[in-house]
């Protein structure tokens, strides 16, 4: 029985972390099982990071060229069931990256398969494979298993230790068959660290309210200054930014917005879940549900202009209770 491992490269070459997460969770599921591990790679050249993965202990496949660096959904699946037929995967765990999320259920049906998204974690009870994931919001963990095979595994990151291991790996060329695809790409432009501000391996979250956009003591909105402060915070810290609902709501209501805001940055009850070691909360009320899309920030801190306001009744650990514009400054200048 084989476990296959599947990844893409990232633009530079490399494993993203997930991936390497994904590793670590995929050679102890082979591990446990008693199964061959095999790593399938997909990329422009996979030399260095087949490299960087060697001590795994599996056995190397890689469909490689210039095609495979985009991540086009008919060339990712593609490649993805060259490998899988080239070393009779039986499970196939690939991380839950944006480019495998969407070409990893093809791949499942073309293999006559089966495939699980977003799994929390693996293990292998009474020699069968386990997964894990959240329901109802991440309020729950389930385990379950199947017996349909090729079962394909997506894992989302943070869910195991990041694979480490370098050396000199020996890899299996294998061919794809891409010679029906027709969309051409025009190039790939990767975001930029400072362009992309939700970063989930961020240590800290920082929130943003409503505040920010109303009138303070001098009667007046301060938007640019709001956003050169949250800007200047993130760029020195790689903070990952969140909001409350009604910060990234206003933009629909006709009110002065924070530019750099979307909906993917909500967090609360309709909005994400987000983890990290450490959340600051600036100019947000703190209702309930916002707050319940803090469960998992360990050390909570809050700076709000009211003493009495939501964060001040036992939902963090420290409210500075005064003006985030001021407060934020100084931060700022402290941080250079
Ligand atoms: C079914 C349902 C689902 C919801 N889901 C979500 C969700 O997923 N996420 C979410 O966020 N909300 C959600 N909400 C909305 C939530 O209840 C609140 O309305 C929202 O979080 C309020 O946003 P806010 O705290 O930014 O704004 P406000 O309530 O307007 O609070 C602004 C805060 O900024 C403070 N402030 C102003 N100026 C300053 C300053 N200079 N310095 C410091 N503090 C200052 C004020 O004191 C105030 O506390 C939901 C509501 C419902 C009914």
């Amino acid at each position: 029985m084989t476990v296959l491992f599947l990844a893409h490269t990232e633009c530079d070459g490399t494993l993203a972390k997930v991936s390497l997460e994904t590793l670590t969770a995929a050679k102890a599921l082979a591990d446990g099982m008693g199964a061959e591990l095999a790593v399938g790679l997909v990329g422009a050249d996979v030399a260095a990071a087949a490299d960087s993965i060697a001590a795994c202990g599996g056995t190397f496949f890689a469909v490689t060229g210039p095609a495979y660096n985009e991540g086009l959904y008919s060339t990712d699946i593609a490649a993805a069931e060259a490998i899988a037929k080239a070393c009779s995967a039986e499970i196939v765990v690939a991380p839950a990256t944006s480019r495998y999320s969407r070409a990893l259920p093809g791949l499942a049906i073309r293999l006559g398969g089966r495939v699980d998204t977003h799994l929390s974690g693996l293990n292998v009870v009474d020699g069968k494979p386990v997964a894990k994931r959240w329901f109802y919001r991440q309020r729950m963990e389930g385990s379950f298993t199947r017996d349909e095979r090729p079962w394909v595994l997506t894992l989302d990151a943070g869910c195991a230790g990041a694979f480490s291991g370098a050396g000199s790996a020996d890899v299996t060329a294998v061919d794809a068959d891409i010679s029906g695809v027709r969309t051409r790409p025009e190039g790939m432009i990767c975001v930029s660290e400072d362009e992309q501000t939700i970063r989930p391996d961020a240590e800290i979250l920082l929130v943003t309210g409503a505040g920010w956009t109303k009138k303070q003591a001098d009667g007046e909105v301060h938007v640019a200054e709001a956003e050169d402060s949250i800007l200047r915070f993130l760029s020195a810290t790689k903070s990952s930014l969140g909001s409350s609902k009604s910060l990234v709501d206003i933009s629909g209501e006709g009110g002065a917005v924070i530019s750099f805001l979307t909906h993917m940055h909500q967090v609360g009850q309709t909005g994400a879940t987000p983890r990290h070691a450490k959340g600051l909360s600036t100019c947000c009320h703190g209702e309930e549900p916002h707050v319940v899309g803090w469960r998992f920030i360990n050390e909570r801190r809050a700076i709000n202009t009211d003493a009495g306001c939501g964060w001040a009744q036992g939902k963090c650990d420290v409210l500075y209770v005064g003006d985030a514009f001021a407060i934020m400054k100084k931060v700022n200048e402290l941080l250079g």
